[in-house]
């Protein structure tokens, strides 16, 4: 039979022994065996720590990047292979569209986060921040790259997403990962490592795979590992309290067993379009992936007087649903992983029932298309009533990993947040509503125990990316029982792979390690303007140090009648009193304009090409007619730009502190503006 290959320190190899028979989901058929006996998982991670890391933490945040969209766009090119394999998952098209394009999604996305970063090979966090009257002492924080490996220890039912996920993150970040897929479901993300490493694009330990046990590998973890699990509650604990993270104060990310759930409002009435909007997402959640996801719909809460008639539709919905082989494209959910998985979910399932009756389904029939139910591990969608909710707690507990799910009623609003609670924290929860006050109220009272919430209705129903679905820029994870980790959410994502220092120093010191000019940092002068230069020879801290203008009366008003702003504390010369002025005071904009008058230097064509636009911008102090202005122009970071097209102008964006002052050498405004600067390699008038 096919051995599953572990790739272990540069070198695909299989385990020692015959290792676990993995079977295809539909027709119970013996597909491959894994092993990870006799590897070596101290080396593995030492390898990764030595080899993978260096080379991605030498990388800069742009390389990182377009590392991962080459490697996207190579997967991309593999998928027909890869949704043959996903079919023996027990997975539908729809299902493996999740697990395969969804994970290549996230690389993509995490690819675009790139532009959020400057072209280094670490980054500032956040603001900074004066610590002395003098100016002389400040600090800032910096994120820089862990150097050990990430590793990740996945569920099976996301064999390529749950990989692609996490990868995308920490790579972005400039760590390397060990990944371990469930041991049920590692033939796809085998498939999909082989294409990873084969393609070449990453860098030599970058990526490590073991199909099979995890070993000895947590014993070897160190204190600049970060390790991730994605499992059951029971697992995750045992491995979280494991003596070597413990010992290594390893950060340990954890997304374990979810009761997540949904919300009826109680302005939604039988029959209307909120209604449909609600039937149709439970019948989804139950059934996309068999309903093992680790975001499906396990409790569903709505209005007492309700119960009956939600029952009936989910059922009604339901009953359209085609089980079977999902090679047939009329299939609208498939099996389960394996036999194990199915025999664990009967067994929550006979918890689930002790207080709750079934409503929908059977446990020992289901109609199938085209498969056969003795051989392969299907199940019929489950749908149960509990109508004490309070008293009969285990739906509250119990999570049955499949197409299972039980209605419960509430009297009030705050019934329902009551119920949302006694999940103990969850991934995800839904309010369907379109009345704002029940959605406000909602959010806000069950927020703390949940990662996520969406409040649906007919108005983002048909562009809403649903209950299910965890996406690359928001974050993935909850409190309490569902590990109360954090994965994903864009930029937050990355920071968990990074090291966040306080970096204290003079100006001038934070100015250098930072690469982005600090206030009350020396600037440079020069005798070239740096309007006059090109992107590569700005250097950040250039500063230019303007003339004067006096502002008058005149220009006020010719700016008020310009700009059609007639405010009274520009124009009003006769009572101001009661306002914050003395006399009419010039118009914030034009002083931001008069300070661009006087540090901009383009009568003649230059590596400016436009003014991007502004980040930052402050009034601090009127100016009125007759006091004098003048502007320090200092370079404060520079951004590289691709060039999407063969075409395009090279060029980079170029931010700069623009700080006015007035003749007592008070500030008046400050400024941060972005210009768009050619490169002068390419420059084809040079
Ligand atoms: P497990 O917790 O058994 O396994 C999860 C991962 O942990 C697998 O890769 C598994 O490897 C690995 N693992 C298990 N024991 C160890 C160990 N001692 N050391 C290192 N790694 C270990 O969960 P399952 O995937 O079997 O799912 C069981 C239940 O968990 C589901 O039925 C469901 O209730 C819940 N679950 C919850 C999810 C969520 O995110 N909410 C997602 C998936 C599952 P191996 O496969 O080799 O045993």
């Amino acid at each position: 039979m096919n051995k599953l290959e572990n790739y272990v320190t540069g070198s695909w190899i299989t385990g020692d022994g015959e290792g676990q028979t993995l079977f295809n989901a539909v027709t119970g058929d013996p597909i491959a065996a894994a092993s990870s006996k006799g590897l070596d998982f101290s080396a593995m991670a030492d390898y990764a720590r030595k080899v993978g890391n260096p080379a991605l933490r030498k990388m800069t945040f742009h390389e990182r990047g377009r590392m991962l969209r080459a490697l996207a766009t190579h997967l991309q090119q593999h998928l027909p292979e890869f949704y043959r394999i996903s079919y023996q998952t027990g997975a539908t098209k729809a299902d493996s569209w999740i697990d395969l394009e969804g994970g290549i999604g996230n690389l993509f996305s995490y690819a675009s986060l790139r532009r959020r970063f400057p072209n280094e090979t670490y980054c500032v966090d956040g603001e900074s921040h004066n610590l002395s009257k003098q100016h002389s002492f400040m600090a800032t924080h910096l994120l820089v790259p862990k150097e050990g490996v990430a590793i990740h220890i996945n569920a099976f039912n996301f064999p390529v997403w749950g990989m692609l996920e996490k990868v995308a993150v920490n790579w972005l970040a400039g760590m390397p990962a060990i990944v371990k897929p469930a041991t049920v479901t590692s033939y796809l993300t085998e498939a999909v490592v082989k294409k990873i490493i084969a393609s070449g694009i990453l860098p030599e330990g970058a990526l490590q795979l073991i199909c099979g046990s995890a070993g000895d590998l947590l014993d070897h973890v160190q204190s600049q590992d970060v390790v991730t699990f994605t499992g059951s509650a029971y697992t995750g604990l045992k491995l979280k309290s494991h003596p070597a993270i413990l010992r290594e104060s390893v950060p340990f990310n954890m997304e374990a067993d979810s009761l997540n759930c949904i919300v009826l409002g109680e302005d939604v009435e039988p029959g209307s379009a909120d209604w449909e909007v609600f039937i149709k997402e439970i019948r989804k959640e139950m059934t996309a992936k068999a309903g093992q996801k680790c975001t499906a719909i396990r409790r569903i809460f709505v209005p007492d007087s309700k119960l009956e008639a939600v029952w009936k539709a989910v059922a009604t919905s339901l009953e359209q649903t085609i089980i079977g082989n999902p090679l047939n494209e009329k299939v609208r959910m498939g099996a389960l992983a394996g036999a194990t998985q199915k025999q664990e979910v009967l067994e929550q399932v006979d918890k689930l029932l002790a207080g709750s009756q079934l409503v929908y389904g059977s446990l020992n029939s289901v109609q199938l298309l085209d498969a056969d139910p003795v051989k392969g591990s299907f199940i019929s969608p489950l749908l149960l009533v509990n109508e004490r909710p309070f008293e009969n707690l285990a739906p509250h507990e119990v999570e049955a990993f499949g197409p299972v799910s039980t209605i419960m009623p509430y009297k009030s609003a705050e019934e329902a947040i009551e119920l949302s609670r006694l999940g103990k924290g969850s991934l995800v929860s839904s309010v369907v509503t379109s009345n704002p006050a029940i959605a406000r109220n909602y959010v806000l009272g069950a927020g703390p125990w949940h990662g996520r919430i969406l409040v649906l209705n007919q108005q983002c129903a048909k562009e809403s990316t649903g209950h299910g679905s965890p996406l690359p820029l928001l974050v993935h994870g909850g409190p309490g029982r569902a590990g109360g980790g954090e994965e994903m959410g864009g930029l937050r994502g990355v920071k968990h792979y990074m090291q966040r220092l306080a970096v204290q120093g003079s100006p001038d010191m934070i100015t250098a390690i930072s690469n982005v000019y600090q206030p009350g940092a020396t600037g440079k002068e020069d005798v070239v303007h740096p309007f006059r230069k090109y992107f590569e020879e700005i250097v950040v801290g250039d500063q230019l140090l303007t003339g004067r203008r006096t502002i008058t009366e005149s220009d006020i008003s010719n700016f008020a009648n310009l700009s059609w702003d007639h405010f009274y504390a520009h124009t009003d010369h006769t009572s101001l009193e009661g306002t914050l002025f003395e006399k009419p005071v010039a118009h914030g904009y034009f002083i931001l304009s008069a300070a661009a008058g006087l540090f901009v230097d383009g009568s003649a064509k230059g590596p400016v090409l436009l003014n991007y636009g502004l980040d930052e911008l402050r009034f601090m102090k009127p100016v009125y007619a007759g006091n004098t202005i003048r502007v320090k122009f200092t370079c404060k970071e520079k951004i590289e730009q691709e060039q999407k097209l063969d075409t395009d102008l090279p060029r980079g964006i170029v931010k700069w502190l623009v700080e006015v002052s007035d003749e007592t050498g008070d500030q008046v405004a400050v400024a941060t503006i972005l210009t768009m600067v050619r490169k002068k390699s390419v420059d084809p008038s040079d």
